[in-house]
């Protein structure tokens, strides 16, 4: 039996990871789980699953959710719980799934202390990739990837890396992919969030709409995999069934395919190196509509752009895209700015901040809160 901690139950993938753990009430208990300000559906969840631990990020919600829940439940408060529940000595795997770089020290904390981190907040890594692949080697974590694309490609890999000379990253191209520049002006956030093929949270949704989540994707590759940018590549597949390819020397591409539905990544994070049933359905190719592919033009879609200049720059500079995206993204969502106005926060914020060496938590830590700053200081001034 191993015990699970879910960090960022109440949403898209923690939500998942609950319905597929409860599939197989043999082999996983839910040990603990957190959501920021959801009391509501923090205490339905408390009821369903009756975990040790409940944390609430927010004190006020922590408080109205200890009103309710069964005296049987601990319920905590503050970042500082999320980082002792990850890192409990009973918890034996930690599905992160915190949307943005709130996630970045339970994550850092759940690798430090030797857990199977089964990775859906891919900012951490974006923040913190070498550091957080360097702990995972002293300390005997396991990083099992759960985005869709990633966790193809550990699943391309289980025969070996021998060979491998490229990965190829599949992008649905999001719900603007047939737009024009001029269609993108007046785009809102409603339509951004509304993904054609995948039920996701706000941020990664208009992160998909950019194909930001594309950039995030290939800086997770890279760290992950030990790719160089040039061996990481993007291709629109608007389907979503083909969820990535690894190419090898001799011509072989090798690559997973399913049904575009998340609990897939999530169970076999759940029962890596074993299989279990997911609840989701096997893909049958002969219903499917022509699968297509085309490659991704890069002036339709700068924030991919800027990620590989990111990545290839080093250094900081991956953590200020990330700071810089959170930053416009929630401007968009919140009306202060049009869709068109995040790709140019982000470019102004990263030919401003200054790039540091990332050798430590403190320093990546300030890099995101001056990166930050830079960004809503764009924001404010009108871009
Ligand atoms: P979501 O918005 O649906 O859920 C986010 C969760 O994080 C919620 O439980 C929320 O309470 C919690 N949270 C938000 N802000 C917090 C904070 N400041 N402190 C503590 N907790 C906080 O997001 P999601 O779509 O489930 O995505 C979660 C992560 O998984 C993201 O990093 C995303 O990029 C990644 N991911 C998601 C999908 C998907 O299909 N949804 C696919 C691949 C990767
Ligand atoms: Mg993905």
């Amino acid at each position: 039996m191993k015990n699970i901690c879910i960090l960022g139950a109440t949403g898209s993938i923690g939500l998942n990871t609950l319905d597929v753990a409860s599939l197989h009430p043999d082999k996983f208990k839910i040990f603990s789980i957190s959501a920021n300000t959801n009391w509501k559906l923090m205490l339905k969840l408390c009821e369903a699953h009756n975990p040790t631990y409940a944390i609430m990020t927010e004190p006020a919600s922590a408080e109205e959710l200890s009103k309710r829940a069964s005296s049987e439940i601990t319920v905590l408060s503050g970042d500082k719980a999320l980082k002792e529940v990850a890192e409990h000595e009973q918890t034996d795997y930690v599905m992160a799934a915190i949307v943005g770089s709130a996630g970045m020290a339970s994550v850092l904390a759940a690798v430090n202390s030797g857990k199977r981190v089964m990775l859906a907040n891919k900012e951490s890594l974006v923040l913190a990739g070498s550091l957080l692949i360097n702990a995972a080697k002293d300390s005997g974590a396991e990083i099992i990837p759960v985005d869709s694309e990633h966790s193809a490609i550990f699943q391309c890999l289980q025969g070996g890396v021998s060979g491998l000379n490229k990965i190829q990253l599949t992008a649905s191209g999001g719900p603007f992919l047939n737009f024009s520049p001029s269609d993108l002006e007046s785009v809102t956030p409603e339509q951004a969030c509304k993904h054609p093929n995948w039920d996701m949270g706000r941020k990664i949704s208009v992160d998909s709409a950019t194909m930001m989540n594309k950039g995030l994707e290939v800086i997770e590759a890279h760290f992950l995999f030990s790719l160089n940018p040039s061996q990481i590549e993007v291709v629109i597949h608007p389907q979503s069934i083909i969820h990535s390819l690894a190419c090898f020397d001799d011509g072989s591409v090798i690559s997973q395919l399913g049904l575009a539905d998340m609990r897939t990544a999530i169970s076999y994070a759940l029962s890596y190196p074993e299989r279990q049933n997911s609840g989701v359905q096997t893909l049958d190719l002969t219903k499917q509509k022509p699968l297509e592919f085309f490659p991704p033009n890069l002036e339709s879609y700068p924030c991919l752009r800027l990620a590989y200049e990111a990545l290839r720059e080093g250094k900081s500079l991956p953590g200020t895209l990330n700071a810089a995206n959170e930053v416009a993204v929630d401007a968009f969502l919140k009306g202060k700015v049009d869709f068109l106005g995040i790709a140019k926060i982000i470019e102004n914020t990263l030919a401003k901040a200054p790039a540091y060496e990332l050798d430590s938590v403190s320093v990546i830590v300030e890099n995101d809160r001056t990166s930050r700053q830079i960004a809503k200081s764009i924001v404010e001034s009108g871009i």
